[in-house]
């Protein structure tokens, strides 16, 4: 029994780190070095998800364009085509597309807003109690 999103964002809260897409690089690297994470949603208007930056794309823009992409706005860098999920979606379905896609960030979205944000860690910690949890319930069967 896998647990759900829900679940997860009960007990890890629903804030969720967003920033304009104008927002250049550099503004984003200090978001993410002083909020320590390694995502950003990009929203739009009405908080609507219009794309998502994480530590990987400055990697990537400073590897394609040097020191020259600190100064470019996040539009220009971040994925468009975001993956998300529901507060319903379970940590075996995150764990699937995390892995086929190679991201480690879902957002969670609720009647088309943004409602939260799920990490890799999020789900390993989430994963590693269920599998403690099922080892308990096992032992207990055996002894009993
Ligand atoms: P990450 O492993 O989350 O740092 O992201 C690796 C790459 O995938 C980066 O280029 C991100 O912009 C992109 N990415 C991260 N999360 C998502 C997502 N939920 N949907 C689509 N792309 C994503």
């Amino acid at each position: 029994m896998s647990n759900s999103v829900k679940a997860i964002l009960d007990a890890k809260g629903r804030d969720v780190v967003t920033a304009g897409p104008n927002t250049t690089v550099s503004e984003a690297a200090v978001i993410l070095s002083k909020k320590k994470i390694g995502a950003i949603v990009i929203v739009g208007m009405e908080d609507k998800i219009s794309g998502i930056f994480t530590e990987r794309d400055v990697v990537h823009a400073i590897a394609k364009a040097g020191a020259a992409c600190l100064d470019q706005p996040v539009a220009s860098l971040m994925t468009a085509k975001v993956y998300r999920c529901h507060e319903d979606s379970t940590v075996n379905d995150l764990m699937g597309l995390m892995t086929s896609r190679r991201f480690r960030h879902v957002p969670v979205e609720t009647n088309g807003k943004l409602a939260g944000i799920i990490s890799i860690g999020d789900v390993v910690k989430t994963r590693i109690a269920e599998v403690e949890l099922e080892a308990e319930q096992i032992k207990a069967y055996i002894a009993g």
